[in-house]
């Protein structure tokens, strides 16, 4: 699993903490310090407010010369779509999103938002408009509050305490001991992998993104868990153009498209009726 999520890990870092000054772009320098450095062009711009209209054009990666990882992936995503991938691991899906906020390059094809290729966007105003949530959120050693308020620094109290309750999080913040002021992470309490998960949730709401991507919590939770996140995220994706990275069939069934990735292409792609239908591997997955 390590080696699955690493990239998707350095999507949440980076994107989470370049807001962050000097301080974030310091963690970020660290972070990406293994990797070729993706710096702005001479003459790319400050991205405007996007809608979020996502196409993928003949896109081709491998991390090695040689071994293709994504091969000629062509998909457009209307702003406000729900689109989730779903195939086996492997098959390329993280890989995929990571190319939305450029942790990596396409070795082939181009990627545009609103039209506008995303090399032709300033880097740190394209990762502002994207949202990611994940249960490998990076919580540092603070108060929950403060692990809340950086999906926008600036938010005021009552924004945070809107945003938790949009996460369902009041619940569990009633139930610690110093409530917003708990300190969590190492040197704290430790959360749960559905907390973090509903940390992220609430980072994303302050953040209010056009551009969601979600990566579906991998580890087992409890039925009631899974449902108030669940209905966390739908809330979330509402208006947003959302990329959902999925693990299991049965909370994709409302995305209003599913690609079927299969070695680094697109097998199949439709709705989950369509799919159903169709008879081929998604229906067979789904049975
Ligand atoms: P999962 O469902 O397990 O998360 P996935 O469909 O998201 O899988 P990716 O994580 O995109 O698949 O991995 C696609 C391929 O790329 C795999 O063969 C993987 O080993 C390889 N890969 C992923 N990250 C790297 C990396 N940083 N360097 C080299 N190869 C990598």
């Amino acid at each position: 699993v390590g080696v699955f999520y690493r990239p998707l890990e350095k999507i949440a870092a980076v994107i989470e903490t370049y807001p962050r000054g000097i301080a974030g772009f310091r963690r970020y320098q660290e972070l990406l310090a293994t990797e070729p450095e993706i710096s702005d062009a001479p003459d790319a711009v400050e991205a405007p407010a996007l809608r979020g209209d996502i196409r993928f054009e003949n896109v081709g990666f491998s991390y090695d010369a040689g071994r293709p990882i994504l091969d000629g992936i062509d998909l457009t995503v209307k702003a406000g779509e729900t689109v989730a991938f779903v195939g086996p691991s492997g098959a390329g899906k993280t890989t995929l999103l990571a190319l939305l906020p450029r942790f990596y390059e396409p070795t082939a094809g181009r990627i545009t938002v609103d039209g506008l290729p995303l090399p032709a966007l300033r880097l740190n105003s394209l990762r502002r408009q994207i949202g990611l949530v994940s249960q490998d959120v990076f919580l540092f050693g603070g108060t929950l509050r403060e692990n809340i308020g950086y999906g926008r620094l600036g938010a005021t109290d009552d924004e945070i305490r809107q945003a938790a309750a949009r996460a369902q999080l009041t619940q569990m913040i009633e139930g610690l001991p110093d409530g917003l002021d708990t300190v969590v992470g190492e040197r704290g309490v430790m959360l749960s992998g559905g907390q973090k998960q509903r940390v992220a949730i609430a980072r994303a709401f302050l953040k209010n993104p056009p551009i969601l991507i979600l990566d579906e919590a991998t580890s087992a939770l409890d039925s009631q868990t899974e449902r108030e996140i669940q209905q966390a995220l739908d809330a979330l994706a509402v208006g947003r153009t959302t990329l959902v990275i999925a693990h299991r069939l049965g909370t994709i069934r409302n995305a209003h498209r599913i690609v079927v990735m299969q070695a680094g292409r697109i097998a199949e792609i439709g709705s989950h009726a369509d799919l159903i239908a169709k008879g081929g591997i998604y229906a067979g997955l789904a049975a």
